[in-house]
């Protein structure tokens, strides 16, 4: 149970996209739908970290992510705990007004 979730991401900065879509900017964090801290054990709140819901873990890896384009570093717990690798059949998340 729970093991199929893909973990969304938290930063330390944002950036819109060419589609009008926040992005995750600076340090990344996985982090999991409903709980206030990443998977590495931060508080959200006292790390002022920003969530991104709808970007997926597996978009902010700079290796093979499309959302890692102002991606400066990915917190090497999380990436240990959560993986980097994308899932086969995975696609980007469609933007939405
Ligand atoms: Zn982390």
């Amino acid at each position: 149970m729970g093991r199929s979730t893909t973990p969304a991401v938290a930063a330390s900065g944002s950036w819109t996209d060419p589609d009008g879509v926040r992005m995750p900017a600076g340090e990344v964090h996985a982090w999991t739908h409903g709980t206030n801290q990443t998977v590495c054990g931060l508080a959200l709140s006292r790390a002022s970290l920003l969530r991104f819901p709808h970007v997926p873990w597996t978009e902010v890896q700079p290796a093979t992510g499309a959302d890692a384009d102002r991606v400066q570093r990915v917190c090497p717990r999380c990436q240990a705990a959560a993986g980097g690798r994308p899932r086969r059949g995975w696609t980007r998340h469609d933007p939405r007004p």
